[in-house]
């Protein structure tokens, strides 16, 4: 078979078979996200191409090297979304949010599109998971906002993923900081790769995210934006420390974290792990107080945090975490005559309604080619329906695992008894 053409580089699929694992994790995150008061937000996976340049930062790899850019026949330059902050952001200025009420909270899922070197966990098409809030510049927030991650985390059972935080202060506290750093790493030309070398004027702090190993050695000494930070900054850092304790949470503070945006002030974060080899950082976040005002509106302080659903499946693959799948059918219906066949219909319509997968043979195949299919597709329960079943108006269900078998009736009471039977058995299947 020759296809005309396959996936493009760094793009992926999710096939029937895996997708429940993607709708366990995005369940897990809509309701976490509910219980903190976020309300989705979905906005186009295109944008003007100056928004990104503002809102992600004119220095940034992403603005630099990583965006899918190009004319549109009205000859205007748009950008497939390299991130979720953006997007939003406009749109809560666009439709003057701010009149409903501070702060806004927005939950959203996106698609981004991002022009690295595709590698296992960093692909061109991956998908984020993220929270945004607009309009407080209070620490609970950071704090509360931080406690959302971790409970999603959690909830999802992973283990060994460590929370590190940081503060990079305020516009004022960095200049100071920024100067600290071309004074040390200026000592260092000789020696920086030329990306940071070209970064050591325009944005120093980057060179602290340099992934490059003789960069990093250089950037464990380097001064430490904590000693850097104003009185300010200091305190509020203080207090996101302190209801992160009200909460449980466990931090630690790791004064080299910046993140690659260029807009965010105060507290950064990000949850990392070693599991899944080099791309480690499962989410990432912190305060952003300059961005609303970047993009033309008031000055609004805010704060969000995106998750990688690509890693994040990672890691629960590498830790063996088990997903229940529960779109695998519950019953198959195998049929021998034409009686047969519509009774079969007739009692499959009412056991969906009582929000059970199943199915019957809508391929014509015989009764053994039925029942392999039902094997195929991990029916939990097979039943089989034939002249002498019609003829006495019940038949019995068998649980496929168990090989156990119940008899029910064919009437009304059908669907609502098996649905009693396959919860008994789903709960020993972990569903
Ligand atoms: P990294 O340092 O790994 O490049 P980043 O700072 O570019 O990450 P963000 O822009 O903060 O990442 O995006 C938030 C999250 O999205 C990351 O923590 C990661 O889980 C995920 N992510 C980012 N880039 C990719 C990618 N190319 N492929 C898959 N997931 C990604
Ligand atoms: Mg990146």
């Amino acid at each position: 078979m020759a296809l005309i053409t396959k996936k493009i580089k760094g793009t992926e699929d999710v096939l029937p078979r895996q997708s429940y694992r993607w709708q366990f994790i995005e369940g897990v995150m809509r309701e976490e996200a509910k219980a903190y008061g976020f309300k989705e937000i979905r906005t186009p996976v295109f944008e003007h191409t100056e928004l990104f340049a503002r809102g992600v930062g004119q220095t940034t790899d992403v603005v630099q090297k990583e965006m899918y850019t190009f004319d549109t026949k009205g000859g205007e330059s748009v950008t497939l979304r390299p991130e979720g902050t953006a997007g939003a952001a406009r749109a809560v200025l666009e439709h003057n949010l701010e009149n409903e009420g501070l702060p806004i909270k927005a939950s959203y899922f996106v698609s981004c599109y991002r022009y690295e070197k595709p590698q296992a966990g960093r692909l061109r098409e991956f998908h984020q998971f993220g929270l945004e809030e607009y309009g407080t510049q209070s620490p609970v927030a950071d704090a509360e906002l931080i406690c959302a991650a971790q409970s999603i985390l959690d909830r999802l059972g992973l283990d060994k993923v460590r929370l590190e935080i940081n503060s990079i202060g305020c516009p004022e506290c960095r200049a100071k900081y920024n100067q600290a750093l071309r004074d040390y790493f200026g000592g260092y030309r000789g020696q920086l790769c030329t990306t940071c070398l070209s970064r050591l004027e325009k944005n120093p702090m980057r060179l602290l995210d340099c992934k490059s190993p003789e960069d990093k050695a250089i950037a464990k000494d380097a001064p430490k934006i904590t000693d850097y930070l104003c009185e300010e900054c200091e305190a509020h850092f203080a207090e996101v420390q302190k209801y992160l304790g009200c909460a449980g949470v466990e931090y630690t503070v790791n004064p080299t974290i910046v993140r690659g945006l260029d807009y965010y002030t105060k507290t950064v974060f990000e949850f990392v792990t070693d599991c899944i080899g080099a791309q480690g950082t499962v989410c990432g976040g912190g305060r952003y107080d300059g961005l609303m005002e970047e993009l033309g509106g008031k000055h609004t302080p805010s704060l969000g945090f995106a998750m990688g659903l690509e890693r994040l499946l990672m890691v629960m693959d590498a830790q063996g975490i088990e997903i229940p799948d529960t779109s695998s059918c519950a019953l198959y219906i195998a049929t021998m005559g034409d009686e047969a066949k519509a009774k079969a219909f007739e009692l499959l319509k009412r056991v969906r309604e009582c929000g059970l997968t199943a199915e019957t043979d809508v391929v014509g195949r015989g009764l053994r080619a039925q029942m392999k299919y039902a094997d195929k597709i991990g029916a939990r329960y097979s039943m089989v329906l034939g002249d002498n079943e019609i003829a006495e108006n019940k038949a019995k269900v068998k649980n496929m695992e168990s090989g156990e078998q119940t008899e029910l009736a064919l009437d009304e009471s059908f669907a609502e008894k098996f649905s009693v039977l396959q919860l008994a058995s789903d709960k020993a299947f972990g569903i």
